[in-house]
């Protein structure tokens, strides 16, 4: 089971370094035939226009959403998250539009660029998981598919839809393997198992 960390740009090194640690191998994502060798798919944090474009430029736009709709499950954490949008709040920047939710960019205000928070998030269960949020969005609404993991200040920043999970902040970033692990045995494992 290899793990496809899509690396046009952002923190995919980090997201390879817990892959590591969780005993997966990954492979860094950058031409579209690597795709075919892949059972899931990461996309990281970074600048979401910037990975939009970047992915249009490298051709791998069209393949990664073929593919999520047939089935590849994909983990997006923050710019991540805004690409698996279907809406993105007063923006039509490109986006891969694979989970039913409607973001909104940069959304805990400009002013604290950067914060850290304890999460209760009962899906992984333990102790609060310490979340790193970098001029992060949130989840403004979600269909009736998606299901709610963890809520900050009221505002949802980590949701699942089936093979797909959207994380607002970065898991990658504080050496805490269990969204990932969360991720590995519910949306990459579960799905397997269904084929
Ligand atoms: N603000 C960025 C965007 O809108 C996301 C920030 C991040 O990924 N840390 O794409």
């Amino acid at each position: 089971m290899k793990v496809g960390v899509l690396a046009l740009q952002g923190a995919f090194r980090e997201h390879e370094n817990i892959l590591a640690a969780c005993g997966v191998e990954a492979e860094q994502i950058r031409k579209p035939q690597q795709l075919d060798k892949i059972s899931s798919l990461i996309i990281p944090g970074g600048e979401s226009t910037t990975i939009g474009k970047l992915l249009n430029e490298f051709r791998l736009f069209e393949p990664i959403v073929k593919m999520g709709r047939e089935g590849l499950p994909i983990f997006g954490t923050c710019a991540g998250l805004i690409m698996l949008a279907r809406e993105i709040e007063g923006s039509t920047q490109p986006r891969l539009g694979l989970m039913d939710i409607r973001v909104e960019r940069n959304a805990f205000g400009r002013q604290v660029d950067s914060f850290e928070a304890g999460l209760d998030i009962t899906a992984i269960g333990g102790q609060p998981f310490r979340a790193v949020f970098i001029r992060a969005p949130y989840i403004i609404e979600t269909g009736s598919d998606v299901e709610v993991l963890a809520t900050f200040r009221e505002k949802i920043v980590l949701a699942r839809q089936g093979r797909f999970l959207a994380a607002a902040f970065h898991p990658e970033l504080t050496g805490d393997l269990r969204i990932h692990k969360y991720f590995l045995e519910k949306c990459v494992q579960n799905d397997t198992d269904k084929k």
